[in-house]
């Protein structure tokens, strides 16, 4: 298997996927939290703590073990990545928490593009943030070594939601367009998503996600010129095939799309 092989990737370069029992339409089989330890073996960096659940708790702490936690990163401000944190005084205590939304950040001033996360003493011991927008409006994405940890930038299968109206599809589509770059620069090969298993087709897969968005874009203007105007109309068109139980999702990617079709013509 594929993906059996790409885990083994992980855990050879120092990194622990610990998914949290938190499996839906929207979140796969559930959240990805990552634990990247130092070359040492002596401290870890804990990449979203993940949903608001003691069993997934008890196994980051476990995961940890006797390590010293020395920086908690957050990719973006949903429950499911963020939810823990809210309890991170007990099983954290003083290990800062890195975000881009000040809400979240403590300890560290809030995250900007570019900067390093050093969780070790060796020159690999680093997290390196690429400001990814467009999910929502504090995504990131962080490189380690030649992988990506993407958020919910880029999913381990189907395709991620721009939140509305929190995200942007002009800022998501820049944003993609930015990882494909990194890509072709050789700085990204392989990519570890907070949903979904681990893809080293990482050309094919941004290349795919933006074809997607634009195919989407431009079934929205036929729809649009067809006379139809509300998100809700549209969705009905666009969206026709998807289970109820992504249609609120589908409703907000909509609105994303109106807002961006609508930011073109303005
Ligand atoms: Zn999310």
């Amino acid at each position: 298997m594929a993906d059996d092989h790409l885990r083994r990737a992980l855990a050879d370069d120092g990194v622990d996927l610990v998914l949290a029992d938190n499996p839906s339409p929207m979140t796969l089989e559930g959240t990805n939290s990552y634990i990247l330890r130092s070359r040492d073996g002596a401290s870890a960096l804990l990449l979203d703590p993940g949903p608001m659940l003691v069993e997934h708790r008890d196994a980051l702490v476990r995961t940890v073990g006797s390590a010293e936690l020395t920086a908690i990163v957050l990719t973006h401000r949903h429950g499911d990545h963020s939810g823990l944190l809210e309890t991170a005084g007990q099983w954290a205590p003083g290990v800062p928490v890195h975000a881009v939304d000040p809400t979240f950040a403590s300890g560290a001033t809030p995250l900007v593009d570019g900067e390093r996360i050093a969780f070790g003493t060796h020159d690999a011991d680093v997290l390196t943030i690429v400001t990814t927008p467009g999910h929502t409006d504090d995504s990131v994405s962080a490189v380690h070594g030649s992988r990506l940890f993407a958020g919910d930038t880029v999913l381990g299968r189907g395709t991620t939601m721009v939140s509305f109206p929190d995200g942007s599809l002009g800022d998501y589509l820049d944003s993609l367009e930015r990882l494909t770059a990194l890509e072709a620069a050789g700085a990204v090969t392989t990519i570890a998503p907070a949903h979904g298993e681990q893809r080293e087709d990482v050309r094919d897969l941004l290349a795919h996600y933006l074809s997607h968005r634009r195919e989407r874009i431009s079934q929205v203007q036929d729809v649009l010129a067809s006379g139809r105007t509300t998100a809700e109309e549209v969705a009905d068109v666009v969206y026709a095939d998807v289970p109820d139980s992504v249609k609120p999702a589908a409703l907000q990617i909509v609105r994303s799309q109106l807002a961006y079709i609508e930011s073109l013509e303005g």
